[in-house]
């Protein structure tokens, strides 16, 4: 039996059934079924987010409800959730329009949305959660429409928790942005060799330029030491590669203008950021969308340490990924209507993923992860890290 495959390939689903849902009557009848028959259920769409693997139980696989509808009227997508943000992007475009959506195309629209979805432009347009208008749920017995005024406490939760058990999201409707003034892309500077430490001085460069940004500008930067493989393109093989990915909302003239120091301050070896048209903005973070086995958590911090920029830049495991995202503006202020997103007024979201798999087992690739996050002072609040930069399998001795 199989389903559709799974961008995480770390984690292999071993279901006893599994049901291709081509509408929300599938969805009901199968969670009808499993009720009466007391069988687990798992919802499988793209699989970024698997964490654990359906053993035995009923699978869900989402990737036929992926039907689209774009209101250009009411600037809204009623998006099936076997959609990908690629494909809402696609049917928003002609219109002038994008969604509020992430950095890779490949993630699906559903549990995005459920850890609050942190977009390309989150400080110009707040979370994607707060863009939600609808979610359509089916569960054993029926169908239901949550919205803020059918359900306030429920439409919450979707917005930053996920459904409650039992329910499977079939499709969402979300608000739609104008496009116009959109620029996007990305700075790149080599810092040397994978297996030397790197200078840490262009990412010092970005940590202060940050500081003095407007909301109209978001950015993330990410550091990746490349392995010397002859798959990878040649600049990059045994590289320590330094990208800060920048969306910004307000046009070339000033987005140019907010970009001037960054760009005097280091000597990059690319620089892509120009008008950006929604459908190539996978170009803003250029993250791999080759299906593979990785590992990762997060924190969310008010401010970003020193020594544990140093540390990103350290000597490292090879392919052990940093990435921080630039919170604030938008994404701190209080939604009008309330949601459950994590980390709201955090300045920034660092996330460390690791491959594993026959070469590196999963707890080696862990203490990799740990050895960078544990550079970076959590905040004194409740809320330390985001649900959704959480991969793979669990720590070894953790739930
Ligand atoms: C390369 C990459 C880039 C990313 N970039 C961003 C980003 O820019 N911003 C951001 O906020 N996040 C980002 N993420 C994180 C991503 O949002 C989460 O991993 C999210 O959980 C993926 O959702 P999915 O539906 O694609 O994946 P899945 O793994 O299929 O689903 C995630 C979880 O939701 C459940 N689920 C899925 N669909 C349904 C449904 N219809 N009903 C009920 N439960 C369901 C699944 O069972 C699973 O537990 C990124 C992840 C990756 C791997």
């Amino acid at each position: 039996m199989t389903s559709t495959p799974s961008f995480q390939t770390g984690i292999t689903h071993r279901p006893s059934a599994v049901v291709t849902a081509t509408g929300a009557d599938d969805v009901v009848a199968a969670l009808t079924r499993a009720d009466h028959d007391g069988l687990a259920v798992t919802v499988h769409a793209t699989g970024h987010g698997l964490r654990r693997p359906c053993d035995g139980g009923l699978l869900i696989d989402t990737a036929a409800l992926a039907e689209m509808t774009v209101d250009p009227r009411t600037r809204t997508v009623r998006a099936g959730v076997g959609a990908t943000w690629g494909d809402v992007v696609a049917a928003a475009a002609p219109h002038g329009l994008r969604p509020p959506h992430g950095s890779a195309p490949s993630v699906g629209v559903a549990g995005y949305l459920f850890g609050g979805g942190l977009g390309l432009a989150v400080r110009a347009d707040g979370w994607a959660a707060d863009h939600v208008r609808a979610v359509e749920i089916a569960r054993a017995g029926g169908t239901v429409t949550v919205t803020a005024e059918s359900d306030p406490a429920y439409f919450a939760r979707l917005r930053g928790t996920g459904p409650d058990d039992g329910d499977v999201v079939t499709a969402v409707v979300v608000g739609l942005l104008g496009s116009d003034g959109l620029v996007g892309g990305g700075l790149v500077r080599v810092l040397g060799a994978a297996d030397a430490p790197g200078d840490p001085a262009a990412l010092h460069a970005w940590a202060d330029w940050t500081a003095t940004l407007p909301d109209d500008v978001t950015s993330g930067v990410s550091v990746v030491p490349y392995p010397d493989l002859p798959v990878l393109p040649p600049h990059l093989r045994g590289r320590r590669v330094l990208r800060v990915g920048v969306v910004g909302t307000g046009g070339t003239g000033r987005t140019d203008a907010l970009l001037a120091p960054l760009r005097a301050a280091v000597a990059w070896d690319d620089d892509t950021v120009a008008p950006l048209d929604p459908r190539a903005s996978s170009r803003v973070y250029a993250e791999p969308e080759v299906p593979h086995a990785y590992l990762g958590d997060d924190v969310l911090v008010d401010g970003l340490d020193p020594d544990g920029l140093d540390r990103v830049v350290s000597r490292t495991g090879p392919m052990v990924v940093t990435g921080i995202r630039h919170l604030g503006g938008a994404a701190g202020r209080a939604a009008a209507v309330a949601d459950t997103v994590r980390g709201r007024d955090a300045a920034y979201c660092v996330n460390v993923l690791a491959p594993f798999g026959d070469d590196v087992p999963a707890a080696c690739a862990w203490s990799g992860v740990d050895h960078l996050l544990d550079g970076f002072s959590p905040r004194a609040t409740a809320e330390v890290t985001h649900p959704s930069f959480r991969y793979g399998p669990p720590r070894p001795g953790t739930a």
